[in-house]
Order: structure tokens, then C-alpha cells, then sequence
């Protein structure tokens, strides 16, 4: 028996179905993994680890390199499978790869200097050497969505092989086939068995990946699922990183470049059909520059093209839900008094969606407070800078963001809630390596990329090694009256009130050394 992708569901015994969501062909029919095998890949990626882990950071970084070599000797094969699998247009898909090649490349040069133990002050216990260390988990579980089915896992994936763990993949139900290929090309570059598995299927394989033996969790996805992927990893007190979703606002300051502002918004809008979740979501724009900014977006959204050709813009909607979605939010907008100056609920036809964009939007509208995940731009007049980073910073979501105005555009940048903001362009932060990605609120915890990203895979490790005993101040029992007043003679001469802090000096001087 087969069941589709476009359908959720359990399972055992049963197949899954991959459909274009172009044209409903039918492109593979995968496993549906139970527990079992789920537990059994685990073990399977723990006797990898064995090997891999015990490898030189040099050792790793070769293969990174091979398997980035083998990522882009596939290149036009992946491309074509995101293509097909997930109804992206070709350029879009060609660009995941890119940023996928950009971060295995950065996660494979910098594991090295980042994750090599390093010394600390050891302050009060001055007899002390003191040192931090890194060590891989073990195996991590990586649960990926559908919109970004290459970058998205491989922003996880590529820093946990590089920090030395193996990973067990369980990709979207509906894109496995972009996960498959990710796992083939790293078992053909990589000679270590299991170092990178896949298990496919719907989500009660995630689940019993989040259940299973991992050591740590990288979960990608929706916020309610982010909760059960949590609830479930609480069995096992096993670490969870969870990238969830957002509504990504930009805020246009009334000295904003209104040009750049447009053709960047109406990008960070548009991207991928809106089905990121870094997109604009919702732009804020200033009372005086209002009318302009419009005019720009409506000029530059009358150009774009919808569909599965190598000259359309941006490609499917990858799933039904979704399009229900977008009418549900549009619906709700046109009947609260936002108009529609590009398309309208007539753009919703099918899987293409025809871009939409939506003027004098209400905050309170779904289409300004939930994520829409679709070709919709709302936006909303406000009366200062001030107002507009009230209304973004009033959302349940804190992912991406971006500002634009031509003066102090870091400072207002720090003012909004949000992981990651962008001045004066949107989502360049997740293009980036050396940045770390993540959200706050429902939009997530911990981060992935950059050097923060990759010690999301490591156990730390503190050591503090007495080089030489110093008297009343090792780690054992003296003269209890002697040591309480040699303490309250340390605490007065440290922290009362003297301007000196060099703490050697003064231990010396209490010791008489
Ligand atoms: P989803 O939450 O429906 O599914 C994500 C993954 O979780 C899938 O592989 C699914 O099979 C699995 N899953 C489902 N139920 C599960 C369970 N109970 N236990 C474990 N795993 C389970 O999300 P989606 O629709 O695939 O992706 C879209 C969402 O992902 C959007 O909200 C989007 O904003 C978010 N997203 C976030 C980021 C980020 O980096 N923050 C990136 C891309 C997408």
C-alpha cells in the first residue's frame, strides 16, 4: 500500500509517495522508517562516530572538501530534484546549493581553530592552570522541513560533522528526495559507513528520531511541532536546537534609499513563492514616505512571473495547506479594509499563486500576526520609526528582520526582536556564515552557522589542574577558625572597596610569597 506525500499520516509497512508539486507526477516511492529502524540507524551512526570523531580536524576538513567536491559534481541532479520535489524554480534551488557549498566550506575551515582547547584566567585560584575543551556529542538528529530542503538541514548538518559527530537525517515527508541525495553524496565522498543516514517518512519518524538515542536534536520547522519534537526529546533530557518559524517585518524609515527599499523588500516578499521562513513577511513604512514606497513596490511587482519555466520568478506553492492559508489571510484582509494594489484573492488559482500585494493592512490582521508563507506583501502606514518597531516588536515570532534608513540603521537594528536583522537589505545575515541564525520567542532557541552554530555540537569540557598547593587555599579542610579569617581577610582586601584587582598580587601578599 502507498500513501501520498501531500497527506500526513503513520505508517508502518507502508510507502511514501513523492509528488511533484508541479504537476502531481509521481517522482519515487521511499520507506517509511519505523522506531526500529530509526534506533537501529543510531546505533549504526554511533560505531561512525567512533571513527570520525577520532579523526584530526585536518582529517575532517579533506572530507568536508570531498563531499562539498561530490555536492557540486551532482550539481544539476540536485538542482533538479529541489526542482521537481519541491516546486522551486531552478534559480532558487541553485542557490541553496550555493549557500550550502558556502557553509560546508566555512564549517570545515573553521572547526579547527575554533574548537581547539583553550586556556582561561584562573582568577582567585591563581595556583590553578584552567582550560575549556571541546568534544562532539556523539550522533545528531536532524529534522528538517520542506521550503529550504538543502540549505536548511545542511545549516545544521555541515557544523555537526565538522565539531566531529555523525548525524541521522530525517528530511520533510515531502521532500525527501533532496534529503536522499544530500546523505548519497556524503556516503560517496566520506568512506565511513553510517557517518550521515537518512530516515524517511512522516512526522512520527521525526518523533521517534527525537526519542531515540541522539544526543542532541537540530530541529527545523513549524512552532507546534517545535513543541512535540520538544516534548519528546524531554524523555531522554537529550539537547534541543529549534529553528522555527517567523514573520519577518521591515521597517522603511523615512530617509530610507525608497529604491533599494523596494526592490529588496518585494525580493525578501517574493523569494521562493514567500515560503521562507526569513521572508519579509510585513512591511512598516513611515507616514511621509508612504505613498512613494508603494508606488515603487507596485511597479516592481508587476513584473514578476509565477510558475515552473526558467523565466518565472519564483515557482509552486509546495503544498495545498499552504495556498488555503494565503486565501484565508487575504480573505480576512480585504474584508477588514486593506486593499489589494497587486492581484487579489483571483491570484489564487492553484499551486501558482500570482504575487499579492496588500495596502493600509491593519496590524491586528492575520496577515500582519501569523505566518502567511506565501506571495503576499501587506503593508501598513505608521507614524514614526518609534510606532514601527512597536507593531514588529509585538509579535509572538522573532526570527529575521530588516530596517532600512540611511542613518543610524545598526542602532535601530538592535532595537528590534529579532535573531537577525538586515540594514538596508533583507535575509543577507543567512547568507553569511560567520553568522549565527536563530530566532527567539516562537521562533526558536540556540543557533545554527557561525561560530555559535557550531558549538551548538559540542560538549564543553572544563579542567582545572593544581600545578602547586597554596596554603589555605587548596580544595581541603584547615583550622576552621584560620580559614575563616583568612578568607575575611581576602574578601575585605578584594571586594572592600580597594580599587585593586590584580587577585596574584594579593594572594601573594596574604600568603606571603
Ligand atoms: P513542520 O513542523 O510541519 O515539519 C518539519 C519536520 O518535522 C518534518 O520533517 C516533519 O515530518 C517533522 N515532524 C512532524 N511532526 C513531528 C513530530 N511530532 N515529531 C518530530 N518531527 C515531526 O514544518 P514544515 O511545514 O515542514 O516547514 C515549514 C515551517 O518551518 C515554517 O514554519 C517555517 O517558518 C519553518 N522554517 C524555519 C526555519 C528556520 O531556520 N528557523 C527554516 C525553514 C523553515
Amino acid at each position: 500500500m502507498t500513501i501520498t506525500s501531500q497527506t500526513s499520516g503513520s505508517s508502518k509497512g507502508q510507502k511514501l509517495e513523492v509528488r511533484s508539486p508541479l504537476n502531481g507526477e509521481l517522482l519515487a516511492t521511499l520507506p517509511i522508517h519505523t522506531a526500529d529502524d530509526v534506533n537501529a540507524a543510531v546505533q549504526r551512526s554511533r560505531r561512525a562516530f567512533e571513527v570520525w570523531g577520532a579523526l584530526s580536524y585536518k582529517e575532517r576538513r579533506t572530507h568536508l572538501l570531498d563531499y562539498r567536491r561530490e555536492l557540486v559534481r551532482r550539481m544539476d541532479e540536485i538542482v533538479d530534484i529541489v526542482h521537481r520535489e519541491n516546486g522551486k524554480t531552478r534559480a532558487d534551488a541553485a542557490q541553496e546549493l550555493l549557500l550550502v557549498l558556502n557553509h560546508l566550506t566555512h564549517a570545515a575551515n573553521r572547526a579547527e581553530s575554533l574548537l581547539k582547547s583553550r586556556s582561561v584566567s584562573s582568577g582567585l585560584l591563581a595556583n590553578y592552570r584552567s582550560r575549556v575543551s571541546y568534544h562532539p556529542f556523539g550522533v545528531i538528529g536532524v529534522i528538517g522541513p520542506w521550503n529550504y530542503p538543502l540549505h536548511t538541514p545542511m545549516g545544521s548538518i555541515s557544523y555537526a560533522l565538522a565539531a566531529g559527530n555523525a548525524v541521522v537525517f530525517k528530511p520533510s515527508e515531502l521532500t525527501p528526495l533532496s534529503g536522499k541525495i544530500l546523505v548519497e553524496c556524503a556516503q560517496a565522498a566520506i568512506p565511513i559507513p553510517d557517518l550521515m543516514q537518512l530516515v524517511t517518512g512522516y512526522g512520527d519518524v521525526g518523533a521517534a528520531l527525537a526519542r531515540s538515542k541522539v544526543d542532541k536534536i537540530a530541529f527545523t520547522g513549524s512552532a507546534p511541532t517545535g513543541r512535540k519534537v520538544m516534548a519528546e526529546a524531554a524523555q531522554n533530557l537529550t539537547p534541543i536546537l529549534l529553528e522555527l518559524g517567523g514573520k519577518g517585518p521591515a521597517i522603511v524609515a523615512a530617509d530610507a534609499d525608497l529604491d533599494r527599499a523596494a526592490t529588496s523588500i518585494v525580493f525578501g516578499s517574493f523569494m521562493n513563492a514567500g515560503q521562507a521562513c526569513i521572508s519579509t513577511e510585513r512591511a512598516l513604512v513611515v507616514d511621509t514616505v508612504y505613498d512613494a514606497f508603494v508606488a515603487k513596490v507596485v511597479e516592481r511587482v508587476r513584473v514578476l512571473k509565477t510558475g515552473a519555466d526558467e523565466h518565472a520568478h519564483y515557482g509552486a506553492m509546495t503544498l495545498d495547506r499552504q495556498v488555503e492559508r494565503v486565501r484565508e489571510h487575504v480573505t480576512e484582509a480585504l474584508e477588514n479594509g486593506a486593499r489589494a494594489v497587486v492581484g487579489g484573492l483571483d491570484s489564487i488559482k492553484g499551486r501558482f499563486i500570482e504575487p499579492i500585494v496588500l495596502v493600509d493592512v491593519s496590524p491586528k490582521l492575520k496577515v500582519m500576526c501569523e505566518e502567511t508563507f506565501g506571495p503576499v506583501l501587506p503593508i501598513a502606514k505608521v507614524a514614526s520609526v518609534e510606532e514601527a518597531v512597536r507593531i514588529a516588536n509585538d509579535s509572538n515570532f522573532g526570527l529575521g528582520s530588516s530596517v532600512f534608513t540611511k542613518s543610524g540603521g545598526e542602532k535601530l537594528a538592535e532595537q528590534v526582536h529579532t535573531g537577525m536583522t538586515s540594514v538596508n537589505a533583507v535575509a543577507a545575515y543567512a547568507a553569511i556564515p560567520g553568522l549565527p541564525f536563530g530566532g527567539i520567542g516562537e521562533s526558536g532557541f540556540g543557533r545554527i552557522h557561525g561560530d555559535e552554530g557550531m558549538l551548538e555540537f559540542v560538549r564543553v569540557k572544563a579542567i582545572a589542574y593544581e600545578r602547586f598547593p597554596l596554603p589555605g587555599f587548596g580544595m581541603a579542610f584547615g583550622d576552621p577558625p584560620k580559614v575563616l579569617a583568612q578568607v575575611r581577610q581576602t574578601i575585605k582586601a578584594l571586594y572592600g572597596g580597594s580599587a585593586i584587582d590584580d587577585v596574584t598580587n594579593v594572594l601573594r601578599k596574604l600568603v606571603g610569597g
